[in-house]
């Protein structure tokens, strides 16, 4: 295992904090950004990903406690809306904080992982990037421009010696879904919707995340790597 550190975004709560506890079970050590800058493993830094100079402070902060090897991008926020009455400004604000949030910590990692000369950055994307989603326009576009950026870096800094991976997870039970996912209406679909029969638990994704890293397979990068279930191949 490389000696360093691991950044999460959005690792306060949710996904973002079972993937935190699940590198720092593995060993890794941890720097757990977010706006509140709580902390489930490691040390917490307060970081607004939707802010640029935000990012920057955070990473100059990590890189000030040791070497950092590896960037996990799991900050993000969920906008549904009937197309016809989305504002320009929510539309962009999904973007600032899905999208942009993701490139710029991407760019703000760059230099470190370089460095390392093994360095792996996992973007945590969404099956809806593939799905056809009614009043999902600016999540699902926010999450399509993941897997672009994930396929581009990828290309980009292979030579620098950087793997990019986007994880696209179908409905997972946190904070972010869980008035919709309550819903016996919707249970009842996910039954039926999904292969497995249920949606999915933010450990079930830390542990791809976590094995990615741990195993480092060095012919993995710029892909897309669909954990729903079953929900999206299901016809
Ligand atoms: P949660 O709402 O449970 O957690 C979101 C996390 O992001 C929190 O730690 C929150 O911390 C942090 N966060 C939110 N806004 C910002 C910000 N501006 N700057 C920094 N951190 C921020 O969401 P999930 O765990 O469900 O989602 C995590 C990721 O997984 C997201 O990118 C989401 O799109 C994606 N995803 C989730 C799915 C699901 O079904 N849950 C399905 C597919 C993808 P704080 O409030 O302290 O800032």
């Amino acid at each position: 295992m490389p000696e360093g550190q691991i950044i999460v975004t959005g690792a306060s709560r949710g996904i973002g904090a079972a993937i935190a506890v699940d590198l720092a079970r593995r060993g890794y050590e941890v720097a757990s950004l977010s706006r509140s800058g709580d902390a489930p493993a490691g040390y917490g830094i307060k970081c607004d990903v939707s802010d640029p100079a935000s990012i920057s402070s955070a990473f100059k902060a990590a890189a000030g406690k040791g070497p950092i090897i590896g960037l996990v991008n799991a900050a993000g926020t969920h906008t549904e809306k009937p197309t016809v009455d989305l504002a320009v400004e929510e539309f962009e604000q999904t973007i600032r904080l899905n999208t942009t949030g993701v490139l710029v910590a991407c760019q703000m990692a760059h230099p470190h992982l370089a460095a390392s000369g093994d360095g792996l950055i996992v973007n945590i994307g969404s099956f809806v990037d593939k799905l056809a989603v009614a009043q999902n326009v600016a999540y699902a576009s926010s999450k399509a421009a993941v897997g672009a950026i994930t396929r581009c870096l990828a290309a980009e800094w292979a030579d620098d010696g950087i793997a990019v991976v986007n994880i696209a997870p179908g409905y997972i039970e946190t904070d972010l879904n869980r008035e919709f996912l309550a819903k016996e209406k919707i249970q009842q679909w996910l039954r039926r919707r999904t292969l497995v029969g249920r949606p999915g638990k933010p450990d079930e994704v830390a542990r791809l995340v976590g094995a990615l890293f741990a195993e480092r397979i060095g012919f993995l990068t710029g892909e897309t790597i669909y954990i729903d279930g079953g929900h999206g191949v299901n016809i």
